[in-house]
This record gives structure tokens, C-alpha cells and sequence, in this order.
């Protein structure tokens, strides 16, 4: 990372998670697909709608910065949706492979809260309200999503117990 300013170093952050979000628009279909429990289903599917919003949000932040919409391979991403993804193929669907996914899926969006967290802040300092306002809304909804997964894996927990 060549970054000489505080406001490039906002700017490689950013293509960093305008990659991972792009990853996360392919890997949550698949996530929504394998699992098993109806309303873990649904979050999923929720969340994917919400991730494409946030690739568009992203887009608006690089417009506001007068930088061109790039992102830049996120490896960490790539090996959080590797970890899911062995998840999906090693077991049959089931409550305990569904806490699994759950703890895969909660590890995503913890990275996406840091990922999220640092950018806002970085954006107040340099004096960019406005996108770290955009930026602080996908945070929300980030933190949201790790919340109903919470909630999620007390249903699927339970279940599990009882498979
Ligand atoms: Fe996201
Ligand atoms: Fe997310």
C-alpha cells in the first residue's frame, strides 16, 4: 500500500471493501441456498439485497471523492468466504451445519464492522461528512445483520440439539 496521505489511505481502504462487498454479493446466494432453518434463509436473502446497496453506496463515496469506483482483491474476504464455503461442502444440510454457516457468516460481518469503522472514521477527519455518513449507514446494517445472526443461531442452536 503506497500511501502518502490520509486521504489516499481512505481511498485503499475503500477499494479494499468495494472488493469484499463484490465477493459478498457471489458468496451470499450460496450461503441462502445451503441453509437449512427458513428465517436463516431469509437473512440471508435479506443481506444480499443489502450488500448490492452497499457496492452502490460505495460507488457514490469514489463520486464524492472525485476517485475512479476501483476495487483492489481483498484476500482477507476471499479466505472468510473460503472457510464458509468449506462449510457448505463438507456436510449435509442441518441445524448443526447451519451454526456453522452462522459462525462463518458472523466472522464476514465482524470484518466488514472493522472494515466499515476504520473508513467512517477516516472520512470524519478529513473532513468528508457526507461520506462517512454513507459509510456509517452500512456500518449500521452490518451491525444489524450480525445481531439477527445472533438471534439466529439461538433457533438453530436449539434445534441442533435435539437433531
Ligand atoms: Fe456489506
Ligand atoms: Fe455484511
Amino acid at each position: 500500500m503506497s500511501t502518502e496521505s490520509l486521504k489516499e489511505l481512505l481511498v485503499e481502504e475503500l477499494k479494499d471493501i468495494y472488493d469484499a462487498e463484490k465477493q459478498l454479493v457471489k458468496a451470499l446466494p450460496k450461503m441462502a441456498k445451503a441453509s437449512f432453518d427458513e428465517e436463516l434463509k431469509a437473512g440471508f436473502n435479506t443481506h444480499f439485497e443489502e450488500t448490492k446497496e452497499h457496492v452502490a453506496r460505495l460507488e457514490r463515496v469514489f463520486k464524492l471523492l472525485d476517485e475512479p469506483a476501483k476495487g483492489k482483491t481483498c484476500p482477507a474476504m476471499k479466505g472468510l468466504i473460503e472457510e464458509s464455503s468449506e462449510v457448505l461442502e463438507a456436510k449435509e444440510a442441518s441445524s448443526v451445519r447451519d451454526a456453522q454457516i452462522i459462525g462463518a457468516a458472523q466472522r464476514i460481518e465482524h470484518y466488514e464492522m472493522a472494515a466499515y469503522g476504520t473508513v467512517r472514521t477516516l472520512a470524519e477527519t478529513l473532513g468528508e461528512d457526507e461520506v462517512a455518513e454513507i459509510l456509517q449507514t452500512t456500518l449500521d446494517e452490518e451491525g444489524e445483520t450480525d445481531k439477527r445472526l445472533t438471534a439466529a443461531a439461538a433457533t438453530v442452536n436449539e434445534a441442533a440439539l435435539t437433531e
